[in-house]
């Protein structure tokens, strides 16, 4: 998408698919490209925050998605859609890293519903293990349906581990990139081999929507693409590891959370 300085406002363009409540959002946080003369792409991006009922702005919703079907995904087009400059995120050229910094909050909430994932396939696998039974006794006393249980178990403890730790750090106004990152692609990948094995234990009725488990495999495979595939989250971590990425100062920290302010 683009965007063109017109005195006190900016006209932007374009088309962006695939996103979270388009059809149903008063308010939308776009990045667009401001200046493509600049050496690097990310240098030449500015964010803004866009009343969606302005004129110029069409929608609709993406249908036969493999999950998250009780999720609004859409797409949105601007056409010539005019902003006053009060609605920009920061300043010119920021909007790399605003949308940067938004993903260090978004693949945290995702991190969080994935592992609330892993413990919902948990749950259901252990209740439906103690119940049906194959060749004489409940087939959770099978060692090998324990062992898909058991991973289960220590999966959810790792993932909440992890969220928890990088919510521990927001709280700190710590930069947390690394760990959010390692929250979000640990607890996407773990919650869809978490429902995948519960679909295995349920045998045939996991092949079914009779039992909720096949909902939770189709709904956990959206996870590891958005906010960031599982790819992008290892290209981050390799990055932090080898010393190639490290946080640089921000002109705005997010300040400590601070308890007593929200309470006032
Ligand atoms: C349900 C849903 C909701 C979404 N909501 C939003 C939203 O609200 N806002 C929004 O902006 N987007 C949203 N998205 C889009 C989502 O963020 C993108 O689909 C995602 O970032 C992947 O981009 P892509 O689909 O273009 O895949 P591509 O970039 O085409 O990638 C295809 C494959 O190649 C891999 N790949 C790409 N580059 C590399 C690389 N350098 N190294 C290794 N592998 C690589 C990817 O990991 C992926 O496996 C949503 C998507 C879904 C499915």
């Amino acid at each position: 998408m683009t965007g063109k300085r017109d005195g006190d406002e900016y006209i932007l363009n374009g088309e962006k698919m695939w996103i979270s409540l388009a059809t149903k959002a008063d308010f939308a946080v776009v990045a667009v490209r401001t200046n493509s003369d600049v050496a690097k792409l990310s240098q030449g991006l500015t964010t803004f925050i866009v009343e969606m009922d302005r004129p110029g702005i069409s929608r609709g919703d993406i249908h036969g998605k493999l999950g998250v079907r009780a999720g609004s995904t859409g797409w949105i087009l601007f056409q010539d859609v005019r902003v006053p400059l009060g609605n920009r995120i920061g300043e010119e050229g920021e909007g790399f890293k605003v949308t940067m910094n938004a993903f260090d909050h978004g693949r945290y909430t995702v991190a969080a519903g994935a592992t609330g994932l892993i413990r919902a396939s948990l749950e259901a696998s252990v209740a439906y293990a103690k119940e049906r039974e194959s060749f004489g006794k409940p087939i959770a006393h099978h060692q090998l349906i324990q062992e898909k249980i058991a991973r289960m178990a220590r999966d959810y403890e790792i993932a909440r581990l992890l969220y928890l730790k990088a919510g521990w750090m927001k709280n700190e106004g710590k930069r947390n990139t690394f760990e959010t990152s390692i929250a979000k692609q640990f607890a996407t990948d773990a919650s869809f081999h978490a429902a995948s094995e519960a679909i295995q234990i349920h045998g045939a009725y996991g092949f079914s929507d009779e039992y909720d488990v096949e909902r939770f495999m189709r709904n956990a495979r959206g996870a590891m693409i958005y906010e960031g595939s599982s790819e992008i989250q290892s290209l981050i971590q390799a990055d932090y590891a080898l010393g190639y990425r490290k946080d640089k100062a921000v002109r705005c920290e997010l300040p400590a959370y601070d308890s007593q302010a929200w309470q006032s």
